[in-house]
């Protein structure tokens, strides 16, 4: 997993269209995966953002655990940011979303008053984060209970869409790309097992080794629940008794270990192994 490249390409490009969107807004929405907060954030928004308020949003926190959450929730409090902790795929945590913008939008209302500007513009947001943290997600929850206005209108930045959100809030309707970055090794395990890399750029079969020691070593009751496998286990063995229980076998009763191993690293992603928080603040 050391090989993987995000390609510069790609990552100029990111680079330079967030930079161009970060120009048009008062707040950036920095969503982050709850089972990883710090592999998924790029520590680049900081400079790129360029002192613009920001609001954490950690996502996904029906596959975080929920022990791992109250740390994270402790954390950004003792820091003093403004954080939720949402699962926008099962519509929980919009609210929460909305009502930080609200705080956002009262700041910069009382900023702008303070400098003599009484007339109270809508603040606008961005959804900022690397792939797969659920962007496209809450842009459409956000759409659904908003208003789409198009670009080329009075006060509307042109070739641009932009969620009515509320009357002071707007959210501009595409995402802030950030790339993955790679500050470790142990962060690249935690980017490629929440799936924000490329799977073609990852072993998966190394990536599963990975997956079953880290079980072995925090969540032991994991594989002994799901798969009746011991944490002494070997790797083969917790691979045979995982496709034991699933039934994974192929001509002549042999074991199907990489299908086992495949579909593992499945269950870890949609949750079927329980709730996993993979780092701690
Ligand atoms: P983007 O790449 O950041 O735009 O991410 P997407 O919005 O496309 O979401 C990536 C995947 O995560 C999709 O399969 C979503 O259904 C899923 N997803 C988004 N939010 C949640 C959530 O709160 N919980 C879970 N379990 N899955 C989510």
């Amino acid at each position: 997993m050391s090989q993987f490249h995000w390609y510069p390409g790609h990552m100029a490009k990111a680079r330079r269209d967030i930079i161009e969107e970060l120009k048009l807004i008062d707040v950036c929405i920095e969503l982050l995966d709850a089972r990883a907060p710090k592999a998924t954030k790029n520590p680049d928004i900081e400079q790129l953002s360029n002192g613009k308020k920001r609001i954490v949003i950690l996502n996904k926190a029906d596959l975080s655990s929920k022990e791992g959450n109250q740390k994270w929730a402790e954390y950004y409090k003792s820091l003093g940011r403004d954080m939720a902790q949402v699962s926008l795929k099962e519509d929980r945590g919009i609210r929460e979303v909305r009502s930080l913008l609200l705080k956002a939008a009262e700041e910069k209302h009382k900023r702008d008053a303070s400098r003599g500007i009484k007339l109270k513009r809508p603040v606008r947001a961005l959804v900022c984060g690397i792939p797969n943290v659920g962007k496209s997600t809450l842009i459409n929850s956000m759409a659904k209970k908003g208003v789409t206005k198009t670009g080329n209108r009075p006060g509307v930045t042109k070739g641009k869409q932009w969620i009515t959100v509320s009357k002071e809030i707007e959210l501009l309707d595409s995402p802030g790309l950030l790339w993955p970055k790679i500050e470790d090794e142990e962060s690249s395990v935690y980017l490629a097992l929440i799936g924000s890399m490329n799977d073609e750029a990852i072993n998966t079969d190394d990536l599963t080794v990975r997956l079953i020691s880290l079980l072995r070593e925090r969540y032991p009751r994991i594989l002994e629940d799901v798969y009746g496998a011991d944490a002494d286990d070997s790797v083969e063995e917790i691979l045979s008794k995982a496709s034991a229980a699933g039934n994974m076998v192929k001509k002549g009763g042999v074991p199907d270990l990489d299908r086992a191993a495949k579909s593992m690293l499945d269950s870890f992603r949609n949750g079927k192994l329980g709730r996993i928080t993979l780092e701690f603040p």
